[in-house]
């Protein structure tokens, strides 16, 4: 029989119920107490009314509760839909109404933020509080009830692998997040994948300071259930110390991150001598990382395999990977297609390119989304049909294929732009930027200008204590970069702004430079 996600998570319990699946903070659960955990919440959410099919939306900083609600929704037969804890009334509103969520799980402590946004929800049949003492509010559960007595498990809802398990937003770099409808079949296909590629092994220790509710979070926990590997849980990075501190307590061996925090972590002094001798594998994904900084953790951990990705939510956050045996030789290159999947560069005439040529990339595989919640125009433009009748997700990305097969990012297609008639892709000048040991974080983008059409933009966060200056950064971009990518314009910041996920939101910066 195929499997379901919730599946793994039970077939693990049984296996090795005592090992830590999961550490937050000062606590950590096994398997087989989280799979209890998650029979009790799919009980509460079954007799409040929620059938398969349903959406069950998850609003809760990284914690066990959260993959208890997740695995607990998925056991309901409902389709689990995450919530950043950040969202206020309005959004909130938005999102219970457009996912028409039949039950949330919130925290007791947002209860203000939260309630007034549940009498927008025309279905909602249940909210589950997660605190010691519940909140007000209709047809209310609380957390510590729910999960107490005996154990029961919860009824058989008739899912098949092809139903729904997750709607998940994108990060919303380019504009409002879409919510992308996955399979439990293409996540679990993903899950296997990354196992594969990553050799994980039950005796892993996997470091998830991402977000749950970011599809590459998300997917730490997945492959965990299904391995038997402990996911450490993360609130957050804001004291980056302390958090490189637990990871050394911890002795991780795995460390997905995405491209701020490695930057953080590589201008961290502490971070120079830390025992981190366990570490077995880093991941990067979500934007480019400089090849300067992968350059830099490789020095730093010669024992550790590092491994480029690239993805995107549409395809369960997974397409591509390099394998770190080729890192020497391909080391700008995100790899090629991870197992199970498909992916190839094709020119404007929707045939496959040549090497060298630059085109969008487009996918096939299981991994791939069924398309996005309520938005059949969206869903028409990224999934199209194929000469063979199949279906290829276009992911709006340029890139380009070397004669040996190896996949390299050029840039989103929104954000090419032309300077004095020729091409510019941010990430060229960005790589030139981040050679400056003295700098933290630089994006660049295109702005309006009457002599060039549009003139390069550098926004550069200095490193803290570095000393900076504008004509420095432009006399370093013109010893490596050709004169038109030179910024024309650069301006230094204490910060960024970023997506929830950690992206430089790119869009904000190139509408108000
Ligand atoms: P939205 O679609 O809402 O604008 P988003 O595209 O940032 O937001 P995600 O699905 O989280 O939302 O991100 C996928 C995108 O991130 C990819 O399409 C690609 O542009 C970028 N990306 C992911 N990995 C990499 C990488 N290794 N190198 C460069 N870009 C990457
Ligand atoms: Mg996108």
């Amino acid at each position: 029989m195929a499997h379901l996600l919730h599946h793994y998570l039970s077939e693990t319990a049984a296996r090795t119920p005592r090992h830590p699946a999961l550490v937050a903070g000062e606590v950590s659960v096994g398997f087989a107490e989280l799979d209890r955990l998650s029979d009790a919440v799919a009980r509460a959410l079954q007799s409040a009314g929620v059938v398969r099919g349903d959406r069950v939306a998850v609003m809760l900083e990284n914690s066990i509760e959260y993959v208890a609600a997740l695995f607990g929704a998925l056991k309901a037969g409902a389709v689990y839909v995450p919530v950043n804890p950040s969202t206020k009334a309005d959004k909130l509103a938005y999102i219970l109404t457009d996912a028409d969520v039949r039950a949330l799980v919130a925290p007791a402590a947002l209860a203000r933020q939260v309630v007034p946004a549940l009498g927008e929800a025309p279905h909602l049949a249940a909210t589950l509080w997660v605190g010691p003492a519940g909140a007000d509010g209709p047809r209310s559960l609380c957390w510590a009830d729910v999960t107490a007595g005996p154990h029961r498990a919860p009824a058989d809802p008739g899912l098949i692998d092809q139903d729904l398990a997750a709607i998940l937003y994108t990060s919303g770099t380019t504009g409002r997040p879409k919510g992308v409808m996955l399979s439990h079949a293409s996540l679990v296909s993903t899950t296997w994948s990354i196992s594969t590629y990553l050799a994980n092994t039950p005796d892993d220790v996997v470091f998830c300071l991402l977000p749950l509710t970011f599809g590459y979070g998300l997917s730490q926990v997945l492959t965990g259930a299904r391995v038997g590997f402990t996911v450490v849980l993360e609130r957050s990075f804001a004291f980056p110390a302390d958090t490189l501190a637990r990871m050394v307590r911890h002795r991780i061996t795995g460390l997905p991150g995405v491209p701020t925090v490695f930057s953080t972590l590589l201008g961290l002094d502490a971070f120079k001598g830390a025992d981190l001798s366990s570490l077995r594998y880093l991941t990067n994904a979500a934007a480019p990382l400089p090849t300067s900084h992968i350059q830099r953790l490789r020095e730093r951990f010669p024992d550790a395999a590092f491994h480029s990705m690239y993805g995107m939510t549409e395809c369960c956050t997974r397409i591509c990977t390099l394998d770190p045996r080729d890192l020497d030789a391909k080391a700008a290159s995100v790899g090629r297609a991870i197992p199970n999947c498909e992916a190839y560069v094709v020119d404007e005439q929707g045939h496959r390119a040549a090497p060298g040529v630059i085109g969008e990339l487009v996918v096939r595989g299981a991994n791939v989304m069924r398309g996005y919640w309520n938005r059949p125009d969206e869903t028409a433009k990224r999934l199209r049909t194929g000469p063979l009748g199949e279906t290829l997700l276009h992911t709006g990305d340029l890139f380009t294929c070397d004669a040996d097969g190896f996949l390299y990012f050029v840039s989103r297609k929104d954000d090419v732009f032309k300077c004095r008639g020729e091409k510019v892709s941010p990430k060229e000048v960005e790589n030139a930027l981040y050679e400056l040991e003295a700098v933290a974080e630089a994006v660049v983008v295109g702005v309006p200008d009457p002599a060039d059409g549009m003139a390069v933009k550098a926004y550069v966060v200095p490193r803290d204590g570095a000393t900076l200056s504008e004509a420095q950064i432009r006399q370093h971009c013109r010893g490596r970069l050709e004169s038109h990518l030179v910024p024309k314009f650069v301006e230094l910041r204490d910060a960024l702004p970023k997506t929830d996920s950690g992206k430089i939101k790119r869009a904000v910066l190139a509408e108000t430079a």
